[in-house]
């Protein structure tokens, strides 16, 4: 038997990007679109207990991606390895969606 209940529940309705403010969903007209930079540091870091967890609208990510690319061949480019600009950094393999 199903016992049936109204309840009332908090749903997410929009993101606000952490660095600009901006809405994610174009205030309500689509699912919010965002990325995030998450982390939970542990045992054995610096910041042992810490959570960060920032979400980002869709040009301060491809903002900070560019910062992080950057930092990368600041950090490589006098290493053994060098350093060679990758077009899919941090990218997904096999996650792109297809264009039906
Ligand atoms: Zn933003």
């Amino acid at each position: 038997m199903k016992v049936i209940t109204r309840k009332e529940v908090d749903v997410v309705t929009d993101v606000c990007c952490d660095i600009c403010d901006e809405s994610t969903s174009k205030h309500g007209r689509h699912s919010p679109q965002f990325g995030m930079l998450q982390a939970q540091w542990g045992y054995g870091s610096s910041h042992d207990g810490e959570a960060f967890e920032l979400h980002l609208c869709e040009s301060c990510f491809f903002q900070a991606l560019t910062n992080l690319q950057e930092q990368r061949r600041g950090e490589l480019m006098f290493s053994e390895q060098g350093f060679e600009p990758d077009p899919d950094f941090g990218r997904v393999q096999g996650h792109s969606q297809e264009l039906i």
